[in-house]
């Protein structure tokens, strides 16, 4: 995997060398167990695979190097670089200026910036209709354009489906940067949908076989589906493409869902499917799966507490909330300064994003047993700032720099 140039700031010595020594005794990244940390009153279980995926720092070394070689020049992002609080921050007070929020409303005109602006696409991407805008003004887009490859992947798969006539059903978050960015593209090509879970799924699954009226349909999922979509004719032969850093079995479970559905009412077999169901299962990003399945791989660790720390806003990294909350009490911060005190910390709900105070937080057995992971856009700097705060609360029989000696 190639190496990318990411401001120091964003790394930490420590994680840097147990990743490294993890890759190195596993290569082929078959072993999901966590890595201990053992500092005798306060144990950390740190998730095989957490922190900057390819794209993000794809997107970071971009950026930042936009910003070194165009001094005085304007220079504008198309929304948030990636979804955390603090890469964004750090962007912002370099000068770089966010043209829309993450759910695309304008904060800046389009029409205050010209051909002679730098115009950063995001990692997520965008859509068709906002890059004719850039090029239309003049400005160059395929230069500062960050889109992670594994995102473009799934514009190319819902291409060819498209090409043998397929309609798509994207499994996403309506209002991601994504999700709408897949949308775009996609329906250039061929009728689209979004749904959002399974629900969403099953309803839409009512259409194909005609349990509920088809005119029912544009009200259910108004604002979801391509213009001209025909409800009548463009459910017959589908395949499904996800938003990347969905929960992969939930992607799996509507995909199921759907090719059961198609292969019950039009009386398939499963060698007969394909012809109204394409295969679709390549879809999925590596950073996504390499993640959550170290999180399933972690939480075979017996342990008090999880930890997750990423952007209130990313979705890869709620999700790693919503697989560690099956089986421990989890907290969901985006820094250390969440951690208040020993017995205090203010803890985000995945799911309605609301900020609460929690105490206490932390067990009174000891060791205590903490598992940690971070999303796809989280430094390793902020996971090392967490361990470091919360070392400071215990009598710990060794340092970082103890620790740090046993990986290099
Ligand atoms: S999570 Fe996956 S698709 Fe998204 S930026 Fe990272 S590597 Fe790319």
């Amino acid at each position: 995997m190639k190496q990318f140039d990411v401001p120091n700031i964003y790394r930490s010595q420590l994680i840097s060398a147990i990743k490294q020594k993890r890759k190195e005794q596993d290569k082929l990244k078959k072993d999901y167990t966590p890595t201990l940390l053992d500092f005798g009153s306060i144990q950390f279980y740190l998730a095989r695979h957490f922190g900057f995926c390819y794209g993000v720092e794809n997107a970071i070394e971009i950026a930042f190097r936009t910003i070194d070689e165009n001094p005085g020049k304007r220079i504008f992002l198309l929304s948030e670089m990636i979804h955390n609080p603090q890469v964004n921050a750090d962007l912002k007070a370099r000068g770089i200026v966010f043209l829309q929020d993450t759910v695309g409303k304008q904060v800046i005109p389009f029409e205050e910036i010209n051909g002679d602006d730098i115009v950063l696409i995001p990692a997520f991407g965008t859509t068709l209709a906002i890059e004719n805008i850039l090029m239309n003004k003049g400005i160059q887009i395929e230069q500062y354009n960050t889109t992670c490859p594994f995102v473009e992947k799934v514009w190319n798969r819902s291409e060819q489906i498209a090409q043998k006539g397929y309609s798509i059903i994207i499994h996403g978050k309506p209002k991601h940067e994504e999700t709408r960015a897949t949308f775009s593209h996609a329906s250039h090509h061929t009728p689209t949908i979004v749904v959002n879970d399974m629900k969403e799924t099953i309803e839409l699954a009512s259409y194909i076989t005609g349990n509920k009226p088809a005119a029912a349909f544009y009200t259910a999922f108004k604002g979801r589906y391509s213009e001209g979509f025909d409800i009548t004719k463009d459910l017959q032969r589908i395949g499904v493409v996800n938003q990347t850093t969905q929960l992969a079995t939930d992607t799996q479970a509507i995909s199921d869902y759907l090719k059961a559905t198609i292969k019950a009412h039009f009386q398939l077999t499963d060698e007969t499917i394909g012809t109204r169901f394409a295969d679709t299962r390549d879809t999925l990003c590596y950073a996504t799966n390499d993640n959550q399945s170290a999180v399933a791989g972690m939480l075979e660790q017996e342990a008090d507490i999880a930890i997750v720390i990423g952007g209130y806003n990313s979705s890869n990294t709620s999700h790693l909330v919503e697989l560690c909350e099956r089986k421990l009490r989890t907290y969901f911060i985006d820094s250390a300064e969440r951690i208040i005190s020993q017995n205090e910390i203010i803890d985000c709900n995945w799911v309605t994003k609301e900020q609460s105070r929690v105490a206490p937080f932390l067990p009174s057995n000891s060791p205590v047993r903490v598992l940690m992971t971070s999303g796809a856009s989280c430094p390793d700097a902020l996971v090392e700032e967490v361990i470091v705060k919360l070392m400071g609360f215990y009598a710990t029989n060794q340092s970082i720099e103890d620790i740090l000696k046993g990986f290099l």
